[in-house]
């Protein structure tokens, strides 16, 4: 029997997390890390670790399989690279926050105001560990398809730059509470927070929304909401896994690490090849993505095709990136499917299937870390075997139980033929 675990704390270097693998530690570096820094921080995950890097849905790096020795040793050795990085309340920007071209604002100097003003306030102690800030600062790629607790997105009205604020969700689904000035936007996130800090250790915006509605953010910020025409936002998020042309004139380019996970050594290589291209540091991204940055237009394609080399996913219809998977068992200890070791035959099953069939959530407990929000299809490991939820989350219920060995053959049942989905119970 797994023993459950104390969860919700999102572990900074000095505060490692017991898992089922030893300890875990996440970092979430500011901007792009120079090549040889992260290269060392691989190595390092290596010597100390269990020698995989992850990069989660939130752009952050986790280490696991640390031990009560090498956690302290391991975060010496990685403070000493320099590599910036944030603590506190998680504070999302746009990837290439201050490069784009088509920055509307720079999201980085606005978080990093943010930053200094929480800093000075003690109700971010009461927070949840899970609580997040997302600031858009209008440039590609951006975060709309980022879950976010409290929104900031920048937008040009007239001949001014506004911040629409929302809360609790992605950009398709959290609540517009109207816009205020840039120069309001720090201010306007502080109060949000408190909203949050006041509704007590697991208040999350989005079930603040559903429970009671949106009365309490609407009036925290109520005075700094500006009058007139709200610009409209659809929803549209933008790929990471791309050429993106910098400001500098220079390029950046995207992939992502199936199912969230690589070797350390794997890692290494692909910097190897990307110091060829005369790329000056990589950015962990949302959406478990490394981007390299500073590139001239013909080394592109040579960092895309060392990518491919290596077996990262650099197309964004890659089967792999339907399939989103947690650590699960042995990993995690609350496990009880070993989900890394499933998703790759998963992704098999998922590139016979209709391209229109979405995601695929493999979650190795009923807590699903990976991917909150709903699925196409979600798999929770179960004492029983293999649960699957249609269209629903890791908590929802189950409509089969399947064993490991039979997930192929439901998934593709399934996918075929959605609304016979009572003949699949098990
Ligand atoms: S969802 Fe996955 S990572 Fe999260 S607690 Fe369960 S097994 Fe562990």
């Amino acid at each position: 029997m797994n023993a459950p675990l104390h969860r919700g704390v999102c572990p900074g270097l000095s505060a490692p997390l017991p898992t089922g693998d030893g300890l875990l530690v996440r970092m979430r570096p500011l901007g792009a890390m120079p090549l040889a820094a992260f290269s060392r921080l691989c190595a390092l995950t290596a010597e100390h670790g269990n020698g995989i890097v992850e990069i989660t849905a939130r752009g952050s790096i986790q280490v696991r399989g640390l031990s009560a020795a090498s956690a302290p040793r391991f975060a010496a050795d990685v403070a000493a690279l320099g590599i910036a990085a944030q603590d506190g309340v998680p504070i999302l920007v746009n990837p290439l926050a201050g490069l784009a071209p088509d920055d509307i604002i720079d999201a980085a100097t606005l978080a990093a105001e943010l930053r200094r003003a929480l800093a000075l306030r003690s109700f971010t102690a009461k927070l949840s560990p899970k609580i997040s800030v997302a600031i858009d600062g209008g440039g590609g790629p951006n975060l709309d398809a980022v879950a976010a607790d409290v929104r900031l997105h920048a937008a040009q009205r007239l001949a001014d730059q506004v911040l629409q604020i929302s809360v609790g969700g992605d950009a398709a689904s959290a609540t517009p509470l109207g816009c205020v000035a840039v120069g309001d936007g720090v201010e306007a996130a502080v109060r949000l927070l408190d909203v949050l800090a006041k509704g007590g250790r697991n208040a999350r915006a989005r079930d603040i929304v559903a429970s009671e509605g949106v009365a309490r953010f609407h009036f925290a910020v109520a005075d700094l909401v500006l009058g007139g025409t709200t610009p409209n936002f659809p929803c549209r998020p933008t790929e990471v896994l791309a050429a993106h042309r910098l400001r500098d004139g220079s390029y950046a380019c995207g992939i992502a690490l199936a199912f969230g996970h690589a070797d350390a050594s794997m890692l290494q290589r692909l910097i190897q090849s990307t110091e060829q291209t005369g790329a000056r540091g990589v950015i962990a991204a949302p959406s478990r993505c490394l981007i390299a940055v500073g590139m001239s237009s013909d080394a592109v394609s040579d960092f895309i095709a060392a990518a491919q080399r290596l077996s990262f996913i650099i197309r964004p219809d890659d089967p792999r990136r339907r399939i989103i998977a947690c650590a699960g068992a042995p990993f995690c200890a609350s496990g009880h499917i070993a989900t890394r070791a499933i998703a790759p035959r998963l992704a098999e099953t998922a590139a016979q299937l209709d391209a229109g069939f979405a995601t695929i959530h493999l979650s190795g407990c009923a807590k699903g870390c990976a991917h909150p929000e709903k699925a196409a299809l979600t798999v929770v490991g179960s004492p029983e075997g293999c649960a699957l939820v249609a269209d629903g989350s890791a908590r929802d219920a189950p409509f089969a139980v399947v064993a490991t060995d039979e997930l192929p053959a439901a998934i593709a049942n399934y996918a075929r033929e959605p609304n016979k989905r009572e003949a699949h119970h098990g």
